[in-house]
């Protein structure tokens, strides 16, 4: 790859080549002077009178012009070389035969020299003054004020002119051979420069990770592929593949491991796809395929599946066998639209739909999911307000211990009661809070309300009953939550051990380094923590432990099923053995019935909750629970 073109480094490089310009016109100006200056002095046996002085002359001027290129004055070099020559063919020819004078020869050639060592100035100067001088000479001739003097041929014409052409050829072939040569390296440069500009063109269009096309050129890409669509009556279908787990994998294996990651995951995608796909990447570990496609049904659900298939396979990254899944959403064109932008959005919606399905799988596009993010915009208007007027109310669930059958504990759950009676579900409203950052004072203000309440029930008569409330991962962020929950504690008066905080996996793994100081810290001075909706997330237990939990809280949908799919009760057994082997105890959520309870008394199971025993209540129906377990 070629490295980014470098400001200092270019100049440098122009620094280096007019040196090494220079020097060569330095060492031509003194070959030149010399070869000159042999050639006069050779001709200098052969002349006589005045000839022989304009010679002697001549060869004192070149001497000095190769005086000046040795001491690096080329301009002065170039100036003495050619203006002495140019005054003694002058010279020779006024004092020889005129214009028919051989020296007039040797002006051909100045005007060669001129024009390569010297530059426009020199040439035009030297031009005029030959022009002029011929003009003086033939006026001089014809107004009769000079006599020329045309010899007869003899050997020492021959010699004269054996050396102008002499001197000339060779100086003209070493100047002419260093255009060439520039040429050549012009050649060469251009060729260069024309590779780097296709290789800039490539890497302003593709990524530099995966060598895909980028966000930028699959917009062009988009373009082209509906045209060629709507001239082959096809839909062009947008895949929005986005991972599931790419984030634990960066952060437990190191970025480069991540980097591995998406290499290996695009030669499998990009493996098998047909000319008319492309994959793109969009950005971190999110991609993009273009997909054209008649029939919608059965052709494209292959296609969703495929990719399925090819990002769920293993992939063997620095000795560890790593397994992701992906969630893709899918828009088609022209179906849905056909702006790109548009399009790219519908598919991440429909994306975060699957991921809501339970990711691995594929979810459509349609307008309804668009209906869902205006209800939420409506719904998130009236969160702050009734956050300030305290609209909010907390519920309690018992959680039952299998063997005593006694309540150990209750699990604080937020409830929006609406003015027509009805309740929000917190599954609507808290992903609201969070995202909005409203969650940091619904959050506190429910971990104030669970203490005073679990201390009022303290003071009523169950001196050991303790309070589990749900964290979001947000609230972890601004690193408040130890002073918060501090100061809880301390303005109920509850000691830090009748305090449960319940996590879920997802929330772990997301921000697990950030999370797991400050949960070290809050578990040192008592307080327990419990990992909820156990088996839906990421279920490794060894990476788990890393948090100081305490307990498991096995997820309802395993629950549920327990007494009719074979394959749960295993799952449950294989959860609880592992607990129970790690010192961790297990709360089964969601027991609804009796043979449920016995199925997981016979398993083990240290607590229950659920439906069986009570639905969340209001506090005073909590009281009341109690009184009654008491008697
Ligand atoms: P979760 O922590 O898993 O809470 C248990 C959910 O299961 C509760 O739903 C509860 O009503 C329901 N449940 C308990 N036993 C049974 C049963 O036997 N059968 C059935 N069908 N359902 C049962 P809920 O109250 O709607 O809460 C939903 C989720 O909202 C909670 O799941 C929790 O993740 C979240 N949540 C509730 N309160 C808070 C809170 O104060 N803060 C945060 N961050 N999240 C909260
Ligand atoms: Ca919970
Ligand atoms: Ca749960």
């Amino acid at each position: 790859m070629a490295p980014p073109a470098d400001p200092l480094a270019n100049s440098l490089q122009e620094l280096a080549e007019k040196d090494i310009y220079s020097q060569i016109r330095r060492h031509r100006l003194m070959q030149i002077s010399a070869v000159t200056a042999i050639g006069l002095a050779v001709a200098l046996l052969v002349a006589r009178n005045i000839t022989f002085t304009i010679f002697a002359i001549g060869i004192g001027f070149l001497m000095l012009a190769l005086a000046f290129a040795y001491r690096h004055k080329i301009l002065a070099s170039a100036y003495t070389l050619i203006g002495s020559m140019a005054t003694m063919l002058f010279a020779l020819a006024l004092t020889g035969a005129g214009l028919f004078d051989l020296a007039v020869l040797g002006y051909p050639g100045l005007l060669i020299f001129a024009a390569l060592l010297g530059g426009v100035g020199l040439f035009v100067s030297v031009l005029l003054f030959v022009v002029i001088l011929c003009f003086g000479i033939a006026w001089l001739t014809l107004g009769d004020f000079v006599i020329p003097n045309i010899p007869t041929l003899s050997w020492p014409h021959l010699i004269f002119i054996i050396v102008i052409f002499v001197v000339t050829g060779f100086s003209v072939y070493i100047l002419v051979h260093d255009i060439r040569r520039l040429m050549r390296s012009l050649q060469r440069e251009n060729a260069k420069v024309q590779r780097n500009k296709a290789e800039i063109q490539h890497l302003a269009h593709h990524d530099p990770l995966t060598n895909l096309p980028n966000r930028l050129y699959g917009e062009a890409l988009f373009t082209q592929s509906l045209i060629a669509c709507e001239q082959k009556k096809q839909n062009l279908a947008l895949l929005f593949i986005d991972l599931d787990n790419f984030k634990p994998v960066n952060d437990a294996l190191g970025h480069a491991a991540g980097d591995i990651l998406l290499e290996q995951l695009t030669l499998k995608l990009s493996k098998d796809l047909k000319p008319d796909q492309h994959l793109i990447r969009f950005g971190g570990d999110e991609f993009l395929l273009l997909a054209p496609f008649t029939d919608y049904h059965q052709e494209l659900e292959a296609i969703a599946e495929t990719v399925i298939q090819k990002c769920a396979s293993k992939f063997k990254i620095l000795q560890t066998q790593v397994v992701i899944s992906a969630s893709i959403g899918i828009t088609c064109a022209p179906k849905e639209g056909s702006d790109f932008k548009q399009l790219c959005r519908q598919a991440d919606v429909a994306m975060y739909q699957a991921k809501k399905d339970g990711r691995n799988t594929y979810h459509y596009y349609d307008q309804s999911l668009d209906k869902i993010s205006d209800d939420k915009f409506k719904l998130l208007q009236l969160l702050r307000p009734a956050l300030i007027e305290q609209q909010f109310q907390l519920y309690y669930q018992p959680m039952v211990n299998l063997q005593s059958g006694e309540i150990s504990m209750v699990e604080a759950l937020l409830r929006w009661p609406q003015p027509d009676g009805s309740m929000i579900a917190p599954d609507q409203f808290i992903p609201l809070a969070e995202s909005s950052g409203l969650i940091n004072e619904l959050g506190r203000w429910v971990i104030q309300q669970a203490c005073i309440n679990c201390a009022k029930q303290r003071e009523l008569g169950f001196p050991n009953l303790r309070v589990a409330v749900n964290l979001s991962a947000i609230q972890f962020k601004d690193g408040h939550l130890q002073d918060v929950i501090e100061s809880a504690l301390q303005h109920a008066d509850l000691p830090p051990n009748a305090l449960e905080l319940e996590l879920t996996e997802s929330l772990l793994i997301d921000d697990g380094d950030q999370i797991q100081i400050q949960l070290q810290a809050l578990s040192a001075i008592g307080i327990t923590i419990a990992i909820d909706d156990f088996g839906t997330g990421y279920s490794n237990l060894g990476y788990l432990r890393n948090f100081n939990a305490t307990t498991l809280k096995i997820d309802r949908s395993f629950i549920t099923s327990l007494c009719t799919a074979e394959h749960d009760e295993s799952l449950v057994k294989a959860i609880i053995s592992m607990a129970a082997s790690l010192g961790l105890k297990t709360v089964a959520e969601g027991i609804e019935d009796k043979a449920t309870l016995n199925k997981l008394i016979a398993l083990g199971c240290n607590n229950g909750q659920g439906y069986y025993w009570s639905k969340p209540i209001p506090e005073d129906r909590l009281t009341a629970l109690l009184a009654n377990q008491r008697q």
